[in-house]
């Protein structure tokens, strides 16, 4: 069995400015197949005024203009079925995934030959990151419909692991699986890896002594960068807990954990990242909180260039103690869920990062949003856990004080449940309920 560090050690380990050097080359190539060959592309940097021959440092990129979600839907529709961003013809086109769009029509993501087989040995260079080896079992439990990670399962068996094609399927089917194979690594959803773990004991089996998963690898929810929420879900399983980051606009898999586990290795050889104040659209200062804005630089069935993600996080440049020098994301939510209090920016991974640190709760929560004299609250549910008999005034104001000394806020109001008295998420939780008329 190889010994390897590293699945791609040149590309993984190079300097900061080869990196940046190698960066500039790709995206030269790419704004050009751009301008050339997508009719979109072609129209915006024209009213924009740009042309390809203007990028002449990697900071000009800042010259060309942004898309967004709404941008690549309403081309989607205007030439179906892949819209006029592409650029490529259709008959080049092998697979296209589907955004999950928590409104309207699913937006597709096309690729060639070429782009899918980058992405699936990103993937396993990603999964090597992640400590997973040949010898493991690996049990692939994500929805394989339209889903863009579905074909993710690629990498862990190009990579040498033995691959289990469970899909999303009923905790039971998932949970007999586990027991009879007794898989080493397993994907899902924090949420559901929670539930899995508690569902197991419920049925009599202690993940921790009766399974044999010592790896567990989430997206898809901020959890598996939030601390607590790792610790709790680790404890349940005896088992390390990796985040994970894709979106199907860009590519299945952008970043992953290392050993490290001190942020997400971003595929800087395949994505240039820049951050922004969504409100301005500047970038941010070095190390800063923003919008991640995310650039291909060699997905060419179609070129994304500057696409705003909606995902708010910071970016650390500075070399990882794993010997990889590209740069480490954190994402710490979603723009959509980010409620505006008091002039103070909320959201709910603060709020679980609170509520996840207190022995006191069960960990679970809920916020909703409300409007009150013209102005955003929320209201917080919690529950205690289990065992706990502090009376509810007394723990509420606890949780209070804690969120207010962590965010600057105080809730509306929280509101105290007893254990289990939340609904349990199975895949993504749904944790903020929005109840205001007319947003912010
Ligand atoms: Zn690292």
């Amino acid at each position: 069995m190889s010994m390897r560090r590293y699945w791609n050690e040149e590309i993984e380990t190079m300097s900061r400015k080869d990196l940046e050097d190698y960066q500039f080359r790709l995206l030269s190539e790419h704004l050009a197949l751009a301008y050339e060959k997508s009719q979109y592309y072609r129209q915006s940097f024209d009213e924009a005024g740009v042309k390809p021959s203007d990028f002449k440092k990697l900071s000009d990129i800042s010259k060309f203009p942004f898309v967004n979600k709404h941008i690549e839907r309403e081309r989607q529709q205007k030439k179906p079925l892949l819209g006029d961003m592409t650029a490529v013809a259709e008959e080049e086109v092998v697979f296209v995934s589907a955004s999950s769009g928590s409104t309207g029509v699913p937006t597709l993501s096309p690729f060639t030959k070429k782009d899918f087989e980058e992405f699936q040995d990103v993937q396993s260079r990603l999964f090597w990151a992640a400590g997973m080896r040949p010898n493991d079992r690996y049990v692939h439990a994500l929805n394989f419909t339209l889903f863009v990670g579905g074909p993710d399962v690629i990498g862990a068996q190009n990579l040498g692991a033995l691959c289990i094609w469970a899909g999303a399927i009923p905790s039971d089917r998932l949970l007999f699986i586990l027991k009879e194979f007794q898989p080493t690594v397993i994907w899902t959803t924090p949420s559901y890896a929670w539930y899995l773990g508690e569902t197991a004991k419920k049925q009599g089996i202690d993940p921790a002594k009766d399974l044999s998963i010592n790896k567990i690898i989430v997206a898809g929810e901020p959890g598996g960068s939030i601390d607590a929420t790792r610790q709790a879900i680790e404890e349940l399983w005896d088992a390390k807990v990796y985040d994970f980051y894709g979106i199907s606009d860009i590519f299945g898999a952008c970043a992953g954990m290392c050993s490290e586990r001190n942020g997400l290795h971003l595929v800087e050889d395949h994505i240039l990242v820049e951050v922004i104040n969504p409100d301005t659209l500047e970038p941010v200062a070095e190390g800063e909180r923003g919008e991640l804005v995310f650039t291909t630089l060699r997905k060419t069935a179609r070129p994304m260039i500057r696409f705003r993600t909606g995902d708010i996080g910071t970016v650390n440049r500075e070399k990882c103690a794993c010997g990889r020098t590209h740069a480490r994301i954190n994402i710490t939510g979603r723009l959509d869920d980010m409620l505006i209090v008091s002039g103070v920016n909320v959201f709910p991974s603060d709020i679980e990062y609170v509520v996840r640190n207190m022995e006191e709760l069960s960990g679970e929560y809920r916020i909703t949003a409300i409007t009150e004299n013209f102005t955003t609250k929320f209201k917080l549910e919690v529950e205690r856990a289990l065992g706990n008999q502090e009376p509810k005034e007394v723990l509420a104001e606890k949780v209070s004080a804690r969120i207010k000394a962590r965010l600057g806020v105080r809730p509306r109001e929280v509101i105290v449940l007893e254990n289990g008295e939340l609904p349990r998420a199975t895949h993504k939780a749904k944790r903020l309920i929005d109840e205001r008329n007319g947003g912010f």
